[in-house]
């Protein structure tokens, strides 16, 4: 029965990964069926929680792992649609069909079907 020794898990809270904020967000949006998640080419984030209908379920969050804030060029333009590297929704379970899915995707984050496969 050894107990390994652990590293000082103390302090730090600005460490929280996209994962753990999802989670969050989710757990604050009772209506929330799935977290809208966009990246930026800078490592911001942003995201919103979305209800079944594809209507925004919370405010729109903006973060930066591993900072207090989020990059200065994101807040001057607070994120601007050409500086986009990713996004895709976060479903929570269970997750909904995929007829309800394309349209919430479409709904939320555009049609965007000329994606590279
Ligand atoms: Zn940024």
């Amino acid at each position: 029965m050894a107990s390994p020794k652990n590293p000082s898990s103390s302090g730090r809270n600005a460490e929280i990964g996209e994962q753990a904020m999802i989670e969050a967000i989710l757990e604050g949006s009772p209506e929330a069926i799935g977290v809208a998640v966009i990246r930026f080419d800078c490592g911001c984030r942003k995201m919103a929680a979305v209800d079944k209908d594809g209507e925004p379920a919370s405010k729109i969050i903006m973060y930066r792992d591993q900072a207090e804030s989020i990059c200065p060029q994101c807040q001057q333009d607070n994120g601007d649609i050409m500086r986009v590297t990713k996004q895709f929704i976060h479903w929570a379970a269970p997750e909904p069909d995929m007829a309800a899915k394309t349209n919430i995707e479409a709904k939320v984050l555009g049609t965007q079907t000329h994606q590279v496969h």
